[in-house]
Order: structure tokens, then C-alpha cells, then sequence
């Protein structure tokens, strides 16, 4: 195996966000997108006292993109305009394909605002090939148990296959071009190489604890962005903690985004304003 090396190692800034702060290592100035991901939002980890009211983010759109929240510790309560109500909790992933046009709105749970705890997500925004943009809306609600667990490294490494043929396991998520995504926590002290397919744009965000890359050391809220120069990654840990590994074949396509639309053209996105504001993506209260 060739082993890939570093194109970008990006620090991810932070910002507010409604009532959560939000750190947003992609898109950035280093790094706009690497096709097909196009935005990664990690917010937390926040302490949540007990009883205080639940901060929902109200009801919005999105058009053209697939919308993927991973639930690292907290619980969220999901609802959306296709009547879908979810319920996720520590280690499950909602993979939503928004298609032509969908609103919905999230947050933590009742039970869990009432019980306080740590809520602690990553949401992801993967962009739709030109042909599927305008498919019919879908929800996958995946738990914790039908995401197919790995270990590398003597158990220090622990790997969870949410998308896409990793290794000999295959991830319970339907995707619309391949893609790989891997929940991954790790123990100090062990290196591992991981295998992506040569044509794939490859990428981690580490979440907490400390890696080295290529012998350079990347701490938690950096994400990297390697070069497609060869057809594995190498990561040794240095720090426990926990990352995603995303990887996929990039959609070479114009690409024009307008807060929640992301679609191909500026026609297309005056379409999808027009849309929303004309109830064509459907209603939600709350
Ligand atoms: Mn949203």
C-alpha cells in the first residue's frame, strides 16, 4: 500500500449558532469542499443541566444534499415535513436524503433536557450528484446496533462502519454516490493504516484526542484533508479520543449553495427560494 500524504490540515473555527456553539472546520478558507462533503458542523461537547428547557433548532428547509447527523453522546429528537420523528441517543446516525425539498427541525429530547447530560454531535452535508438532486426526500434512522463494529490495533482502535465497504464490513447506509463513513475511537499508542479506494477524496476530523499523521501532530478539532496520491492513510494515536474518517468519490459538477439549497446553478437556487416560499417542500409546526 502507498501511503497518502497530508494536503491540508484545517483548525476549525468556532461561532454561535442559535443557542449552540458550532465548530465548522469545512467548508473554510483552506479547504472549500472535499467533494461530495461539503459542510462538517461539530457541536459540543456541552454540559446540559437538568430541567432546563430544550433548545430546538425551528423548523428550516434544505434542498439538494444529503443532511447526516452523528450522535456522539446527548439525545436529539428529529421531526420533519415528510412526518418522520426520530429518536436518537449516543452512537446512532440519521442519514436524511433532502432531495427536491424538506423541512425539519431537532434538538435534544425532552428526557434528555429534563435528565441534563452531555450533548455532543457532528453534522455533515453531503452534496447529491446533478441526476439525484431533485429525488424524493428519505429518512434512514440508523441505531448504534446496525452499525457494524471493527477493531484494529488490539482493540485500540475501534472502528464503525456507518457507510460504505470498509475493510470486510459494509455500512448499513444507502448512498447515492459511494462514499465511506467510519465513527472511529481510539486508545493511546497504536498506528493503523486504513485502505481508500485510490479515486476517493479522503478526509478525518478528529473530535478529541490527539493523532500523529505522517509523523505530524494533529490534536482534536483539525480536520485533514489528504492528497490522492495514494490508497491508505496512516494514523497513530497519541491521546485517546475519538474521529470520523469520510471518504467518497468526488461529483465533479458546478456547485452553487445558498444557506440551506445546494444545487448546480443560480437558476436552480432562485427555484428552490421560490419553492420554499410557496409551501412546496411541505410544513412542519414545530
Ligand atoms: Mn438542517
Amino acid at each position: 500500500m502507498k501511503l497518502r500524504t497530508i494536503k491540508t490540515t484545517v483548525y476549525a473555527r468556532e461561532f454561535q449558532m442559535g443557542s449552540m456553539r458550532v465548530k465548522q472546520p469545512l467548508p473554510s478558507r483552506h479547504a472549500e469542499q472535499v467533494s461530495p462533503f461539503i459542510l462538517l458542523h461539530h457541536a459540543g461537547p456541552t454540559p446540559v443541566e437538568a430541567g432546563r428547557p430544550s433548545a430546538r433548532i425551528s423548523p428550516h428547509p434544505h434542498r439538494g444534499f444529503e443532511p447526516v447527523t452523528f450522535v456522539f453522546s446527548g439525545k436529539i429528537h428529529h421531526r420533519d415535513s415528510l412526518g418522520n420523528e426520530g429518536f436518537l441517543q449516543a452512537g446512532d446516525v440519521q442519514w436524511m436524503t433532502a432531495g427536491r425539498g424538506v423541512i425539519h427541525s431537532e434538538g435534544p429530547s425532552e428526557q434528555f433536557a429534563a435528565e441534563g447530560g452531555i450533548m455532543e454531535i457532528v453534522q455533515l452535508w453531503i452534496n447529491l450528484p446533478r441526476k439525484d438532486k431533485m429525488t424524493a426526500p428519505r429518512y434512514q434512522d440508523i441505531p448504534s446496533s446496525l452499525i457494524p463494529q471493527m477493531e484494529m490495533a488490539g482493540g485500540k482502535w475501534k472502528l464503525k462502519v456507518v457507510a460504505g465497504e470498509f475493510m470486510l464490513e459494509k455500512g448499513p447506509a444507502k448512498t447515492f454516490s459511494p462514499i465511506q463513513a467510519v465513527m472511529i475511537e481510539f486508545e493511546a499508542g497504536a498506528t493503523v493504516q486504513l485502505p481508500v479506494p485510490q479515486n476517493f477524496n479522503t478526509m478525518i476530523y478528529v473530535l478529541d484526542g490527539k493523532l500523529e499523521v505522517n509523523e505530524q501532530p494533529v490534536a482534536h478539532r483539525n480536520m485533514v484533508e489528504f492528497a490522492n496520491d495514494g490508497d491508505a492513510i496512516q494514523l497513530t494515536s497519541v491521546e485517546k479520543g475519538k474521529m470520523l474518517f469520510l471518504a467518497g468519490e468526488p461529483i465533479n459538477e458546478p456547485l452553487v449553495s445558498y444557506g440551506p439549497f445546494v444545487m448546480n446553478t443560480q437558476e436552480e437556487i432562485q427555484q428552490a427560494v421560490l419553492d420554499y416560499e410557496t409551501g412546496k417542500m411541505g410544513n412542519l409546526d414545530f
